[in-house]
């Protein structure tokens, strides 16, 4: 018999608890987006039967129908994925919390946006800090001057940073790349005085080191849904 939806949700919780442990740190401050892209809206909504309350998808446009009935109230929807500037007002509506902010015209946007639906959501600054040619995130000598813009859009909360790592076999690969992104989020407490204390990093590859160097989202897909 192959392995069900609630088994691979305890799997992951169990290794999410295992690596939080190696790295002296709490469970609890470490929160399991589960990437649904890949699944339609009833196993989500099976997901959710079984405990999960965050949820990350990729595309804008795929959201419109899978959430026209929205999700209970204590859970939460997570953009993930690429966002453009048309589609703010959409994104403003449907999404807690958006984690591919990167860029001033995108910013300006989901704010008048969000602002005009008297709503307030969360964002984090995607950083493309592998340096990586078609990855979208700003680079990192960008995060100062978006953080000061976002610092005036006061329906954006921004919480924290978030990263993608090359998608490589090796998860170890990814850890300077996970390290950079707390080092950059470190350095912008001490010198511009902001805390951001989400880290948005690690994926079904990587999600251990990701633990083990400060994450406080793991973005994980294929380790849940993959079967479903
Ligand atoms: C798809 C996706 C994930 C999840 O990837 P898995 O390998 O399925 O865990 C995480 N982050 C982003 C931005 C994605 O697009």
């Amino acid at each position: 018999m192959g392995l069900t939806l609630a088994d691979r949700i305890a799997e992951v919780q169990d290794r999410i608890a295992r690596a939080a442990a190696r790295a002296g740190r709490s469970t609890g401050e470490i929160s399991l987006v589960a990437v649904s892209k890949t699944v339609p809206r009833s196993v989500v909504d099976e997901a959710y039967a079984l405990g999960l309350r965050e949820f990350g998808e990729n595309r804008v446009i795929d959201c419109v129908e899978k959430y026209a009935a929205p999700l209970p109230g204590d859970a939460r929807l997570h953009l993930i994925g690429q966002l453009q500037t048309n589609k703010a007002k959409t994104a403003a509506a449907l999404f807690d919390v958006i984690h591919s902010v990167d860029r001033p015209s995108l910013i300006t946007a989901l704010e008048r946006q969000t602002a005009a639906r008297e709503r307030e959501i969360d964002v984090l600054l995607q950083v493309n800090v592998a340096g990586e040619e078609q990855k979208a995130g700003c680079a990192p000598d960008e995060v100062c001057a978006l953080v000061r813009q976002l610092q005036d859009a006061p329906s954006l909360r921004l919480r924290g940073l978030m990263t993608m790592a090359p998608l490589v076999d090796d998860p170890e690969a990814a850890r300077p790349v996970f390290r950079d992104l707390r080092l950059m989020r470190d350095q912008l407490a001490t010198e511009v005085g902001i805390e951001l204390p989400w880290l948005s990093m690690g994926m079904t590859n990587d999600f251990e080191v990701a633990i083990e160097e400060g994450a406080t989202h793991v973005r994980v897909g294929r380790a849940i849904f993959e079967g479903s």
